[in-house]
């Protein structure tokens, strides 16, 4: 049998632990899967564009252990009452190719991006940084919000979205964890005034065009940028001239994915970037100095997702009653006999029911 993890599922694993908790766990595991960088097949997701969306297929593996994600990316769908991004994904053994495990990635994808963001931000933004800017207040904000909070020590978030309701529900929903009692939420009228005294700016919103959310005057020395929303071709969220800004410093996931996808696609393809596997590796420097302003151009990486399901798969193996199998994969007495332990056996057993 293969394990199972469904919504419900992981919706009790993280409450068992607590989100902080389970974000500060999961973007440890995220970063000592970044450390052994050099043991994984890695390559740039596939993916199926189309005029309102993409669907990309998303693989990354180790000696033991093989991973893939579906996901979707479909920014007008909140306007048919379906989420922008939705995922599944299996992990397998890289041994027998047999799946071990079938998950949810949807809720999933939410926690491990913020558990991401807030890890590079632990290697790149000023360690003194305690005031945010959230631009885009949709499905990833929440878990955005407590991971900066639990993990970089956020206390003030300055927020902005287009749509008022949007920015409302997630201040209703911080408002309503005890563990944030002591964030100040303030909520702003433009993306500029977000921006106003923040150390850090998060930009994760949701149009499939060359969006211009972040222009050079917004930003000021010292600041980090984790720009989250621009994942796609033709999709991007900061002004070009962002990118030539001086004393800008560019980070990335997988620079031959983040090169088609991210911010950078805006750039020539020699655009100076660093891997983040460098950076906590300790091959290239992170920040230069405190006046630097450092990017991460987060667009998701499949190793990422690894890491989740890894981690997941282990939780739930811990667990005793609560623990979910599904028959995805025949079990068969004779491994060469598919035809008879699976459509034979149903026939014999239909001849002596007649
Ligand atoms: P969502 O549709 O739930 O929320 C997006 C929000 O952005 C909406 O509230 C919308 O009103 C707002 N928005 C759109 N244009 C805006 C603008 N010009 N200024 C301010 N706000 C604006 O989507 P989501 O699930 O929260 O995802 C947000 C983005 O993050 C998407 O683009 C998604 O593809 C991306 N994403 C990236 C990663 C990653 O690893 N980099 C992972 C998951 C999602």
């Amino acid at each position: 049998m293969v394990d199972y993890i469904g919504v419900t599922d992981v919706t009790r694993l993280v409450t068992n632990l607590g989100l902080g908790a389970f974000l500060e766990r999961l973007a440890s595991e995220i970063e000592s899967d970044y450390r052994r960088w050099d043991e994984f097949e890695k390559c740039a997701r596939v993916a199926a564009h189309s005029e309102v969306g993409v669907i990309e297929l998303m693989p990354a593996s180790d000696a033991t252990r093989y991973a893939f994600k579906y996901v979707n990316g479909h920014p007008k769908n909140t306007a048919r009452g379906l989420l922008t991004v939705t995922a599944f994904g299996v992990l397998a053994d890289i041994e027998t190719g047999y799946p071990l495990l079938l998950s949810e990635l949807t809720i999933t994808t939410a926690l491990r991006t913020a558990a991401m963001s807030a890890l590079a931000a632990r290697w790149l933004a000023r360690p003194d940084s305690r005031v945010m800017a959230l631009i885009g207040n949709g499905s990833q904000s929440e878990f955005q919000s407590v991971a900066f909070h639990r993990i970089n020590g956020i206390r003030t978030l300055r927020l902005y979205d287009i749509d008022p309701l949007a920015s409302a529900k997630l201040e209703q929903n911080l408002r309503a964890m005890p563990e944030l009692s002591d964030l100040e939420i303030v909520r702003c009228s433009s993306a500029a005034q977000a921006c106003s005294g923040a150390d850090i700016v998060t930009t994760v919103t949701a149009d499939k065009k060359n969006a211009v959310i972040l222009t050079p005057p917004m930003i000021r020395a010292g600041m980090h940028l984790n720009a989250v929303g621009g994942d796609c071709p033709g999709k991007t969220e900061l002004h070009v001239d962002v990118l030539s800004m001086p004393g800008l410093q560019t980070f990335v996931e997988f620079a031959p994915q983040t090169r088609i996808e991210g911010e950078i696609q805006q750039m020539p393809n020699d655009f100076p970037v660093t891997e983040f596997a460098d950076v906590v590796r300790g091959l290239r420097p992170a920040r230069n100095e405190i006046h630097s302003i450092t990017l991460f151009d987060s667009v998701g990486f499949a190793l990422e997702d690894f890491s989740a399901l890894r981690y997941l798969h282990t939780l739930v193996q811990e667990e005793r009653r609560e623990r979910r199998t599904i028959d995805l994969i025949p079990e068969l007495a004779d491994p060469k006999d598919l035809y008879g332990g699976t459509l034979g056996a149903s026939k014999a057993s239909f001849r002596r029911a007649s």
